[in-house]
């Protein structure tokens, strides 16, 4: 069986040896990009190089990204604890070509990889394609052999990939691991394809177009491949588990919150352990590259992924400060591969600890009166709003932290409501203001406001009411 670390070098090792430049995974803050709120995906950093503004000096690379998916356009942050394949952090494996290979040595290159390298047996994989790629389908049929009935043809957009409203844009084609009757889900392009059992494991995305503002697409002169495979989706089909945090590495940390709280990690407390594990090391993957805790923007999204797991160490039964006592668990296992958290370590656990010493102070009055405000309420009922803003306003809790402690019951809640008395609030803050005749202190306050928080709690700034709600 192979750990998570070698894995990830034999993947790297392997496009290396097919002439790939292996490139450092880039921060968890993109660079280049203000619209992004974290790096996603493995080709973040290329974003240049493949509209040609940027040019390396090489045309062929391979990486182990960070990748966090907690708010904007992507975000599994409600999936972590409800599915075996999702997480908030998880590292992506790529291999891209600028103008350099195309389909054919792409769909080989993979291929050759899983089969071969790694040994899957064919007759678990199977792959989607656009509806319109004969080609893809062709080259599925020739280089693996793949009879029809395992090369679905999807129409929707999860196989068109598109950079943004314009630019570089086409097909991809997925890669699914059949886990086994045993596992709820069915097969992709089916009615219940969101299950477990067809897990998704790889998509090559064939850069062939590009979009015009006027709605024509044109090929690209030098189409380009950008593929994405989750490390830890790979590990747990190695290591026989359809189950991510069954792998090694997750293991570990599940077995470090065990230790630290007594609780048996595979009890009906399990849960727990799942979020914490991960949301720890996407905090603490965030403070490493520089995002603290905060009321809004980035820092307000790691707040409200470290609120989320100090909520489940509190269920757990912790009667002080969790998580900070994790981080050298993490540090173990991921420090030689991502040296920053090494750097950082004091930074995260001082982070952590203080963090969850102020929450822990209105932590227990406001799950008190979560329970009292929902006891009455049963399966497809929603929790009041203006008792969700409440929560958020006075005991520093995170709207999806609310919807995530009554998700188990099938309640949900009234944002519509919320989003109101949030609003009503703002304006209540502002006339309170109108009228001192002193417009430029004035708008200085507010932005200052927004900036700071009037509170340690208090979150005025609309970035945050995006994040929010
Ligand atoms: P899914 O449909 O399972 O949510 P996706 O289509 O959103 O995945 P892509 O954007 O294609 O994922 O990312 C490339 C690969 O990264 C996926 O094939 C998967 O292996 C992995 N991946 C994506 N999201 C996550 C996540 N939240 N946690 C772990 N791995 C992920
Ligand atoms: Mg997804
Ligand atoms: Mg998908
Ligand atoms: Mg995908």
């Amino acid at each position: 069986m192979s750990g998570v670390n070698e894995i990830r070098s034999t993947f790297l090792d392997y496009f290396g040896k097919n002439g790939h430049e292996v490139v450092a995974s880039s921060p968890l803050v993109p660079r280049n990009d203000p619209t992004l709120m974290f790096t996603n995906a493995g080709m973040v950093q290329f974003k240049n190089v493949f509209t040609g503004i940027e040019r390396r000096p090489y045309t062929r690379a391979a990486t182990s990204q960070k990748c966090v998916r907690a708010g904007g356009k992507h975000n599994d942050l409600d999936n972590v604890g409800y599915t075996a394949r999702h997480h908030t952090f998880f590292e992506m494996l790529g291999n891209f070509s600028f103008g350099d290979y195309f389909k054919e040595t792409a769909i080989e290159l993979a291929w050759n990889l899983i089969t071969k390298e790694f040994g899957l047996p064919e007759k678990r994989l199977m792959v989607t394609v656009f509806s319109e790629d004969d080609e893809a389908f062709g080259l599925w049929k020739k280089i693996a052999g793949l009879p029809d009935e395992k090369i679905v043809r999807i129409p929707t957009s999860d196989n068109f990939w598109q950079m943004g409203d314009t630019g570089p844009c086409g097909p991809c084609s997925e890669i699914f691991y059949d886990h086994g009757e045993h596992i709820p889900g069915g097969p992709p392009g089916s009615a219940d394809a969101d299950g477990d059992r067809f897990i998704e494991i790889w998509n090559l995305v064939f850069m062939q177009f590009e979009q015009m503002a006027d709605g024509q697409r044109i090929a690209l002169p030098k189409p380009s491949i950008d593929t994405g495979m989750g490390l830890e989706r790979i590990a747990a089909v190695l290591q026989g588990t359809h189950d991510n945090y069954a792998t090694d590495l997750m293991r570990s940390l599940i077995m470090a919150v065990a230790n630290a709280t007594g609780v048996d990690p595979d009890g009906d407390q399990k849960v727990h352990h799942r979020v914490i594990a991960d949301h720890l090391r996407a905090s603490s993957f965030l403070v490493a590259d520089g995002v603290l805790p905060s009321n809004e923007g980035r820092g307000y999204v790691l707040r409200r992924i470290m609120r989320r797991a100090m909520r489940h160490a509190q269920l757990l039964g912790a009667g002080e400060p969790l998580m900070w006592k994790l981080v050298p668990a993490l540090v173990r296992e991921m420090g030689q591969a991502y040296p920053e958290l090494v750097r950082a370590e004091a930074l995260i656990a001082e982070t952590l600890k203080l963090e969850e010493t102020r929450f822990r102070k209105t932590l227990a009055r406001g799950l008190a009166i979560l329970d009292d405000e929902s006891r009455a309420l049963r399966a497809g009922d929603n929790l009041s709003g203006e008792v969700a803003f409440t929560l958020y306003d006075t005991y520093g809790f995170p709207l999806d932290l609310t919807q995530d402690a009554l998700r188990t019951r099938g309640i949900g809640v009234d944002t519509n409501a919320f989003s109101a008395a949030m609003e009503r609030q703002r304006e209540k803050a502002r006339a309170a203001w109108a009228g001192s005749g002193e417009a430029a202190t004035e708008a200085l306050w507010f932005g200052l406001k927004e900036k700071v928080g009037a509170t340690d709690f208090l979150g005025y700034d609309t970035e945050t009411a995006e994040g929010v709600v």
